[in-house]
């Protein structure tokens, strides 16, 4: 097992794409596994190869660091489950709470294939972007259910898993200092220009930050963080 390796939860998003960078700057090798689960569009899993190219180029010194990227189908959540992250329906919050773009267990399936993935690939540490902070209260983005499924993952697969949240305490505007902090202005021009967030997967309209329609939950998120963050730092 290796301690200077890791393996990201990579999906194209914002929040991965610096938990990514992170990897980067803090990892001697990092290898990257994303998820297609019929997602209502493809958009995020597109700008995942983009993304990757963009950070080689910009980042020379992270170049070598990567490793393989794997895109795993996990198609079968998409017959068991009926939410608006899958189906075409207008994104509400549910009686029980919770937003219906929520897909029950579907960060829990995630950890288990990464966890499978890093055990043949010898990676200990699996890094994700789940966050408690500014998030809808998914029930599997929080730190103990993380902590368990370490647990869980290092019993059943009887080696040390550590799950990696660099997300999880910030909220959107301490995101993007972090990827200011990360890589400069140059990891968050890449990250306004090839990240994608928006649920709707609207690739049309160009804002401050970034690409998306502009008033889905996921894009008023990123917009209000963005224009925190810019409030607090010279131009
Ligand atoms: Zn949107």
């Amino acid at each position: 097992m290796s301690e200077r390796s890791a393996l990201v939860l990579f999906s194209g998003g914002q929040d991965s794409t610096i938990c990514l960078a992170h990897a980067l700057a803090h990892y001697d090798r990092v290898e990257t596994v994303g998820f297609d689960y019929g997602q209502r569009h493809s958009v995020e899993l597109e700008c995942r190869p983009k993304i990757i190219s963009a950070i080689k180029a910009a980042f020379p010194q992270w170049a070598d660091k990567l490793g393989q990227d794997r895109l795993c189908d996990v198609s079968v959540l998409s017959g068991i489950s009926d939410t608006a992250m899958i189906a075409e329906t207008e994104i509400v919050i549910a009686e029980n709470g919770l937003p219906n773009t929520f897909v029950p267990g579907r960060n829990l399936l995630f950890l288990t294939l990464a966890g499978a993935i890093a055990w043949r690939r010898g990676i200990s540490n699996l890094i994700g972007g789940m966050c408690e902070t500014d998030y809808s209260g998914y029930p599997d983005c929080r730190r103990g259910t993380l902590d368990a499924q370490a647990l869980a993952l290092s019993r059943g697969m009887d080696r040390p898993f550590n799950i990696e949240t660099p997300l999880m305490w910030l909220d959107k505007a301490e995101t993007w200092e972090l990827a200011q902090e990360l890589g400069g202005q140059k990891l968050v021009n890449l990250v306004i220009e090839e990240t994608h967030t928006c649920y709707l997967g609207d690739r049309e309209h160009r804002h401050e930050w970034g690409y998306g329609c502009g008033t889905c939950p996921a894009c008023d998120l990123r917009a209000k963080g963005y224009e925190t963050w810019r409030a607090k730092v010279p131009a």
